[in-house]
């Protein structure tokens, strides 16, 4: 059977066929669409987060994910959001993102998660971003973190940034 590339064929379709292909393409398990009535965006397998409305495929919300089996009390966690939004608000990027993740860093065993390449998250757009956090209370904070969870998993810390 031939590969056929979804792309190319919702480009070839027509608005009667367009649906049914889609539709297929779920059915697959290709693409899942967004619950969201007022979205319902088709998204690819891959993506955790619809591009349309940045809820996930269970029709929640962005949200925290922490890095592995651990739990760290909450206020570590509160600690954590209230710097990172603070640094937004200080420099008043608009509109505030979603939430920002912390990209675990591998190359250095001793290092945890990066403080100069960060990703945002408006929604299920990802942008990356660049900024040197080092000696700066995010950098604090993340350090209460790894002292509370042991990341012995090498999991990207995602923070929202309302609670
Ligand atoms: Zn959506």
């Amino acid at each position: 059977m031939p590969t056929i590339e979804l792309a190319a064929l919702l480009n070839h379709s027509d608005t009667a066929g367009r649906p049914v292909i889609l539709k297929a393409a779920v059915a697959a398990g290709v693409l899942w669409k967004c619950r969201k009535s007022a979205c319902s965006h088709h998204n690819d397998a891959g993506e955790e987060l619809c591009r349309g409305c940045g809820r996930n495929s269970n029709g929640q919300p962005l949200s925290d994910s922490q890095p592995g089996p651990y739990v760290a009390p909450h206020e570590i966690w509160e600690m954590l959001r209230e710097e990172v939004r603070d640094h937004f608000l200080a420099q008043e990027i608009t509109p505030l993102p979603d939430a920002v993740t912390f990209p675990w860093r591998s190359d250095d065993p001793t290092s945890t998660w990066s403080l100069t390449d960060l990703v945002v998250h408006h929604g299920g757009r990802q942008e990356p971003y660049s900024s040197d956090l080092q000696n700066t209370e995010i950098e604090s904070a993340l350090e209460e973190v790894a002292r509370a969870v042991e990341p012995g998993y090498l999991e990207d810390l995602r923070i929202t940034l309302q609670p």
